[in-house]
């Protein structure tokens, strides 16, 4: 059955949707996106999503076409209408279609492009990755500097799971001046000394709805919880490792390079957050 997805105002079948090639999203990547996860057919942390939408589109002086009420009813719309228990709803607004191709951006009245359209995963909650952890290698982040805004420039991420996958390893970690910065598509954290450690947020990293979420509910189980940044070196070493992400949730990192982390099996605070977090999100969706 075909999906359907939502373009500027219309819910349309998948194969009827069309954006001009124009579009400043196709030729500049001059455009944003989120990723909601949904469970039992209810959005995990939209009012997060939201707010980072309309931060990224405030960073590059791009117009919010919805008010958070609006985008909430069009997730619900795109869920009832696919049919969506478990999976993804991905929304994209780009700077519009100018008409022609320009580098500078277009006047105000060229409005923006909304896409969105949903991704049916039964097995979000409890995929086989859960229970076996990822490995991942480390690279380089080649990534432009402004990674706290949620562009679709998404190239070097992608090279970099191509990378991981060459090398049998399921994800990769990026490094910079010796510090990992996040993974591909998620934040990086490590168990260390009894401390769950985490990068701060800033112009390096995306600000990971996942990540916020962990962090409050690690302090409020009386966790200790530290954000700095960590050596690639430091995570080797680490007792625990994982990575958290919308569509991953909490997810034991088991080796770092060919390198076992801890037991090189899911850590017992890792598994014990995934839980927590699944329990409370699932609590909470609306
Ligand atoms: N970092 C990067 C680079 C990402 O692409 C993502 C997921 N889009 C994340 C972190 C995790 O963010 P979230 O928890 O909001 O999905």
């Amino acid at each position: 059955m075909s999906r359907i997805v939502h373009v500027d105002g219309a819910f349309l079948p998948e194969e009827a949707a069309r954006v001009s090639v124009f579009d400043r999203g196709f030729l500049f990547a001059d455009a944003v996106y989120e990723v909601t996860s949904v469970l039992g057919g209810r959005l995990v942390d939209f009012a997060g999503h939201a707010r980072r939408l309309a931060r990224s589109l405030a960073e590059l002086a791009m117009t919010n076409p919805h008010p958070e009420a609006g985008w909430l009813t069009l997730h619900r719309e795109m869920v009832a209408r696919n049919g969506l228990a478990d999976g993804l709803v991905y929304l994209q607004v780009t700077r519009g279609n100018p008409g022609d191709r320009n580098f500078a951006y277009p006047p105000a009245e060229v409005a923006p492009t909304v896409v969105m359209f949903t991704q049916a995963i039964p097995e979000l909650a409890f995929p086989p990755a859960a229970a076996s952890g990822w490995k991942v290698i480390a690279i380089p982040d080649r990534r432009w500097g402004r990674r706290d805004i949620k562009t679709v420039q998404l190239l070097y991420s992608s090279m970099g799971k191509m990378m991981a996958r060459a090398a049998g390893a399921d994800d990769a970690w990026l490094v910079e001046d010796g510090m990992v910065t996040e993974g591909t598509s998620n934040n990086a954290w490590i168990v260390t000394g009894g401390r769950i450690v985490t990068r701060p947020t800033g112009e390096a990293i995306l600000h990971g709805i996942t990540r916020a979420a962990v962090l409050r509910l690690a302090r409020e189980a009386q966790l200790a919880v530290e954000e700095r940044p960590f050596t690639l070196a430091e995570a080797r070493a680490a007792d625990e490792a994982f990575a958290t992400s919308a569509s991953a949730f909490v997810m034991p990192v088991v080796a770092i390079d060919g390198v076992a982390v801890g037991r090189g099996t899911p850590g017992p605070l890792t598994r014990r957050l995934r839980e927590l977090y699944l329990e409370e999100m699932r609590k909470a969706a609306i």
